[in-house]
């Protein structure tokens, strides 16, 4: 772990919640689940999951029963849905624990049934139908023989089907065709559940379905990277009117600043040489701590206010910027990477390294702390 003095991730749950009651305001009625699988993108997952309570968040979303787990095991009973388990995983701690679990094939749903004999309870399952994306969702061509079968379970007081859920392909990219027919294969999918006499409830939206495709809200919504205020696409939370606030700032000291001459190369494989006299700043995070390596020579840092160059490679611990000739900052002044006021943001850094905001967040490594803001409910 990083000395939180020498650097961390400020979260700032006021921000957190903030979000997210911007976006419920924005689909109510339709209520919001917030996802927070993989540490809530780097957020810290117990920290957020408390924070989306305190909010009035009736719905947690995670991807693994550990994840789940954990959630019950720091005292979280409301609704927490669960979506994706391996073959040999024993469901029956998340049935005792009352975690709904997407299902999407008979065997997983035999395996529910199992468990929720082992636990004496009903479980409460999602039924998922593949609308497109191919991912773990159940094709349309097998969908109504689940949805008999998950029927007849329920009869039998094994299951209760509590939801019916797909997920978007490109619902950040609306010149895609892809959207409305998903939309369609879903309505017909609901249907069929309905002749097999279940009465789910309805959900389909990510962040960007939630934000900008009204008629896919139904009565929930899955919200993931908009509540930790980055943008699911190009600025679609501001063109629905809703301000995101960034929820994570990547800060550091400087802990080595030094003037050098013209012709001095910077860092592994010298890939930038200074073309005239400079100072170079020595910031302590590298791309252990999820700093992209391809952002090496192409990502800019805020110091004192001002946005400095990232240059030659970044190493595992540490990289190197431009502070400029006159710089006069020193030694534990603070760098923000992304998420500050004045600095760059998480999608800007993604951007330079042709990936999402997504990865710039979650992938912030387990070395650097967390310093949770603003838990306090109102604060
Ligand atoms: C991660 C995830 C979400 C949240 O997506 P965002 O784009 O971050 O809002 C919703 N549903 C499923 C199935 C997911 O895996």
């Amino acid at each position: 772990m990083i000395d939180p003095a020498t650097a961390s991730a400020e979260v700032d749950l006021a921000a957190y919640r903030h979000n997210l009651t911007a976006i419920a305001e924005l689909v109510a009625p339709a209520e919001v689940m917030a996802v927070i699988k993989a540490d809530a993108y780097g957020h810290g997952m117990l920290a957020c999951a408390r924070a989306a309570r305190a909010a009035g968040i009736g719905w947690l979303g995670v991807v693994t029963l550990a994840e789940a787990s954990a959630v019950r095991g720091d005292g979280d009973s409301g609704r927490l849905l669960a979506w994706m388990f391996g073959p040999d995983e024993d469901l029956a701690p998340a049935v005792a624990d009352d975690v709904d679990l997407g299902v999407h094939d008979a065997d997983q749903l035999n395996r529910v049934v199992a468990a929720a004999a082992t636990c004496g309870k009903t479980a409460r399952i999602h039924l998922k139908v593949d609308t497109g994306l191919s991912r773990n969702g159940c094709p349309i061509a097998r969908w109504p023989a689940l949805c008999a079968a998950a029927a007849e379970a329920e009869q039998a007081g094994a299951v209760e089907v509590v939801g019916v859920w797909s997920h978007f392909i490109a619902s950040d990219d609306l010149e895609l065709s892809a959207t409305a027919d998903q939309l369609v294969c879903f309505e017909r999918a609901v249907e069929q559940a309905r002749q097999a006499d279940l009465e789910p409830i309805r959900h389909l939206a990510n962040s960007a379905g939630a934000l900008q495709v009204p008629e896919s809200r139904f009565e929930l919504v899955r919200v993931g990277i908009a509540s930790y205020g980055v943008d699911p696409g190009e600025e679609i939370a501001a063109a629905h009117g809703v301000p995101l606030k960034p929820v994570m700032r990547l800060r550091a000291q400087l802990v080595n600043v030094k003037r050098v001459g013209a012709g001095t190369a910077v860092s592994y494989g010298a890939t930038w040489t200074a073309p005239a006299d400079t100072v170079l700043g020595l910031v302590p995070l590298g791309y252990a701590d999820g700093v992209p390596r391809h952002a090496s020579n192409l990502a800019e840092v805020e110091v004192n206010g001002r946005r400095c160059p990232i240059r030659g490679r970044i190493c595992m611990d540490q990289f190197v910027v431009d502070l400029g000739p006159g710089a006069s900052d020193q030694v534990g002044d603070e760098v923000t990477l992304f998420g500050g006021s004045s600095s760059p943001s998480a999608e800007d850094w993604a951007e330079v390294c042709g990936t999402i905001g997504y990865e710039i967040v979650t992938r912030v490594g387990t070395r650097v702390p967390r310093n949770h803001r603003g838990g306090e409910q109102g604060g």
